[in-house]
């Protein structure tokens, strides 16, 4: 199966990182074809504006919505997001890992959904959730935490059910993808190296059996 992998995470040594090499490299031993974006290392612009298109509809007034429908249209998008475009329509399965940032995914990440996910292209009239334009494809969350998991289950925090909610139905169910189970690990500096290393143990176990 064809799967992308997205990072949001600006170190390379993080154990985020280190999740998302492990998914890469336990996904191409089981045969898989996988692309990625590393969005820190790609230096990736999450700013939207005018860069998001090579020529305009309204130079006098910018609406980016009627900008991605004239682009769709036009083959009017920037190369940084056809790119990335081309890459979420290639495949079956797409896996975000990222940090949990202020109850969210990090703004590198919103910033490049809200590039990527245009309209015409990624959702338009009616051509939403179960009759997404995305309808076909799966998607999958891996988060970590720095609050511990009771934090999620007994405090104002609120459960990871709703944390994840607007992610998972604001945006991927929006576009069609059927969402799997999300990929949780709590208080990630807190726990030991050999905590760690069962919790990369226990995606690649999870990687393996993806699609079964
Ligand atoms: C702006 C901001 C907002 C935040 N908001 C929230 C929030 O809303 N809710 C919340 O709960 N938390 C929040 N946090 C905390 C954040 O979620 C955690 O800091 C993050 O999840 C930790 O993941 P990491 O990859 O950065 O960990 P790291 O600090 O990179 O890694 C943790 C440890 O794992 C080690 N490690 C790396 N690779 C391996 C490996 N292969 N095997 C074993 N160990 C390894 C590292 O050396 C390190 O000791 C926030 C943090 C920031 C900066």
């Amino acid at each position: 199966m064809k799967i992308l992998i997205v990072l949001a995470h600006p170190e390379p040594q993080s154990f985020n990182a280190a999740m998302y090499y492990s998914a890469i490299k336990t996904l191409l031993e089981n045969g898989h074809e996988v692309r990625t974006s590393d969005l820190y290392q790609m230096n990736f612009n999450p700013v939207s504006g005018r860069q998001n298109f090579t020529s305009a509809k309204n130079e006098a007034y910018f609406s980016q919505q009627s900008e991605e429908l004239f682009a769709y249209g036009n083959n009017a998008f920037a190369d940084d997001i056809v790119a990335e475009q081309d890459k979420v329509f290639w495949c079956d399965l797409m896996i975000w890992q990222f940090p949990l940032w202020w109850f969210s995914v990090p703004a590198i990440l919103k910033g490049w959904v809200d590039k990527v996910f245009a309209m015409g292209s990624f959702y338009d009239n009616g051509r939403i959730y179960d009759n997404g334009m995305l309808k076909s494809k799966k998607a999958l969350l891996s988060v970590t935490t720095g609050g511990p998991e009771k934090n999620y289950v007994t405090t104002k925090y609120g459960s990871t059910n709703q944390i994840l909610h607007p992610i998972q139905t604001g945006i991927l169910e929006f576009v069609g993808f059927s969402v799997l189970q999300s990929e949780i690990h709590f208080s990630i500096e807190r726990i030991t190296d050999e905590e760690r290393k069962a919790v990369l143990e226990k995606w690649e176990k999870r990687l393996k059996n993806i699609f079964i």
